[in-house]
């Protein structure tokens, strides 16, 4: 059966002041029954794994490079961030596919580079409100997950997340049937390429509340969050972590 976890990403928020809510995080839920990973900015990286301490929270990152090494101003390689203390990246977030032109070709290679790092790859796919109006919700999952997910991801090595742009920080959800729907979808489709699809995490993501989660969790092949604004209060995540 799939891993259950609860993700928090930050995003471009927080400082060395907010590890406190790590803190915080690691009293409350440090021996939860599920998987718990936050992926802050990467400045933090570092500072908030020697915070976490024995605690069993994972640290991610938000993006990697698809090189190991070499001249490229501003960007970190996957194996930098698991230097830093890294278990995670995020790959193929929507706002990095809008803000920074990444293709799906371009995740999937950042994606391979996180797997030869010994990474976990959080790889993220999800429609526009525009493409959803047009019902092409499960051709553009399709194509995400075709172009996205390389050869060889597996359970092991990989999650994925579906966030449906128009849900990220609008506090809009999709219903429960079309969660499910594209859960199942997904749980399908990447059976066709992976061997142990069935034990693959599919997370949902997108205004994810703690008045929300417990409800979101209880959809078929919903194996947990990925959480943004919800992820920086301890208060808030620590009420989703226990909904799952
Ligand atoms: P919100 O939970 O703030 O809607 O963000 C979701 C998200 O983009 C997580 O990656």
């Amino acid at each position: 059966a799939p891993r259950k976890l609860a993700a928090g990403n930050w995003k471009m928020n927080g400082d060395l002041a907010a590890l406190a809510e790590i803190d915080s995080l690691c009293g409350t839920h440090g021996n939860a029954s599920c998987d718990i990973l936050i992926c802050p900015p990467a400045v933090l990286i570092h500072a908030m794994k020697e915070r976490v301490g024995d605690h069993a929270i994972a640290i991610g990152g938000q993006d990697c490079h698809a090189k190991p090494s070499g001249a490229h101003t501003g960007d970190i390689s996957a194996a930098q961030l698991k230097d830093a203390g890294a278990s995670h990246v995020i790959l193929g977030h929507s706002e990095r596919r809008a803000d920074h032109g990444e293709t799906d070709a371009d995740v999937a290679q950042k994606a391979s580079a996180a797997f030869d790092a010994g990474l976990v790859a959080v790889i993220c796919v999800g429609e526009t409100e525009a493409e959803r109006d047009a019902g092409q919700t499960l051709d553009v999952i399709g194509r995400q997950l075709s172009g996205s997910v390389p050869q060889a991801a597996h359970a092991g090595n990989c999650v994925i997340a579906y966030e449906p742009v128009w849900a990220i920080g609008t506090g809009r959800t999709p219903t429960n049937d079309q969660i499910a729907e594209v859960h199942a979808f997904m749980r399908n489709k990447l059976a066709a390429a992976v061997a142990d699809a069935a034990d693959i995490s599919l997370l949902y993501g997108g205004s994810v509340k703690p008045a929300n989660a417990s409800e979101i969790f209880s959809i078929a092949h919903v194996d947990g969050a990925l959480v943004g604004g919800a992820s920086l209060k301890a208060s808030d995540f620590g009420a989703i972590i226990s909904a799952l």
